[in-house]
């Protein structure tokens, strides 16, 4: 682990490491760029194999919100924190309380927000110690959880990519696979079966797979380690991260990924080239992904979640616009969509310079 070479290699202005003992809270916060405004992302909590695992998700994680803040036209820079440990079994409200209290001690130069393993209930108590959060419950005055946006803007770049390929926009008979049914998965899983697409969905947890087909009985259980091995015309990363990768990429039979999930490419160079060879087309995360952020942005800047889902139809033509310029200039999607997202902050760096 070479923290500060991986800092500097990734743009990283600052990663503050934050330990407890009396709570058991290991977390780590990571602040990528603030040219934009104060770096906000959520939080997640997952168990890390290891220190570096979850110090390398917190820095490809706080990465992708910059590009995702700015190519959604936000006024936002990018950040992440990563909490180590079990959310099931580990999380409770002194750990959060504390978490709470670290992100304080930033100034507002990071503000948090819900993300794999947290909901608006954990923001709850983040909240009695600081100001610096969004993804506040409704009651609280909140836009609640931004997982209904993040799923429409995905939805909206899925379209986007249909039509792209197909010629036509219309999803009606496709089969789509979504990996991971949890906050996203599942309202993604909703608009889908309303637009009459044959879905798949796998997760980790029974339970989770449980409560989506009681909600949408039309969908088929696919077991969690086949999916690669499944026939489908689009398949839909919504757990976490890496999921392109050699392995994967080599069996997956599909002709478009359009999914949730942050950093689904394992090495975005490799990956997204690999993608092109196969003729699979891929929607770039952080893009597609927007519709949350957009969402928690409104507790900032006043508007509702009725607003942060009109916002969130941006990413249809935004979807169309990245696969333009990546094929006329010969790049992958991927670098396209960072290439669009750099421009807007190298713009406004222009007006930070200057009195
Ligand atoms: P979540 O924790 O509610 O759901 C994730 C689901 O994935 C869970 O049901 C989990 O059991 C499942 N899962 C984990 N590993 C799996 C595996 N190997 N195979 C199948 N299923 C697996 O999280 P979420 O809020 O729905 O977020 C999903 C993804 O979307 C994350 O990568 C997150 O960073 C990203 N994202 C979320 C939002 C948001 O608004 N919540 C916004 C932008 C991006």
């Amino acid at each position: 682990m070479n923290v500060l070479k991986d800092m500097s290699s990734m743009g990283h202005e600052q990663v503050v490491f934050c330990q407890d003992e009396a709570t058991g809270l290991k977390a780590i916060i990571g602040v990528h760029n603030t040219v934009l405004g104060p770096a906000l992302g959520g939080t997640r909590m997952w168990h890390y194999a290891s220190d570096a695992e979850a110090l390398e998700d917190v820095l490809r994680l706080s990465r992708g919100m910059t590009f995702k803040a700015s190519i959604a036209g936000l006024n936002l820079g990018g950040g992440k924190a990563v909490i180590i440990g079990d959310s099931r079994t580990q999380k409770n409200e002194a750990l959060l309380r504390r978490f709470g209290k670290f992100v304080n001690s930033l100034g507002g130069k990071y503000i948090t927000a819900e993300d794999v393993g947290m909901g608006t209930k954990d923001m709850e108590y983040i909240r009695m110690e600081t100001q610096h959060v969004t993804g506040m419950p409704e009651y609280l005055g909140g836009t609640g959880d931004p997982s209904p946006v993040t799923a429409y803007g995905v939805y909206m770049g899925m379209k986007a990519s249909a039509k792209h390929v197909y010629g036509n926009d219309d999803l009606k008979g496709k089969t789509v696979l979504v990996q991971g049914v949890g906050h996203v998965g599942q309202y993604l899983v909703g608009y889908l079966v309303k637009e009459g697409a044959k879905v798949l969905v796998a997760d980790i947890f029974e339970d989770n797979l449980n409560e989506c087909v009681h909600k949408y009985p039309t969908c088929s259980v696919v077991d969690a380690g086949k999916v690669y091995d499944t026939q489908m015309d689009i398949y839909a990363p919504c757990a976490l991260g890496g999921t392109l990768n050699d392995e994967t990429i080599a069996k997956l039979q599909c002709k478009i990924v359009a999914g949730a999930a942050n950093n689904q490419l394992k090495v975005e160079k490799i990956h997204g080239r690999q993608l092109i060879d196969k003729g699979i087309v891929y929607a770039p995360d952080f893009l597609i992904n927007s519709g949350g952020l957009i969402n928690v942005y409104g507790e900032l800047m006043g508007y509702n979640t009725e607003a942060a889902i009109k916002k969130a139809e941006f990413i249809y033509g935004v979807t169309l616009d990245i696969f333009k310029y990546a094929s006329d200039n010969k790049i992958t999607n991927g670098e396209a969509a960072i290439q669009y997202a750099q421009r807007r902050i190298d713009q406004v760096a222009k007006i930070n310079s200057t009195l």
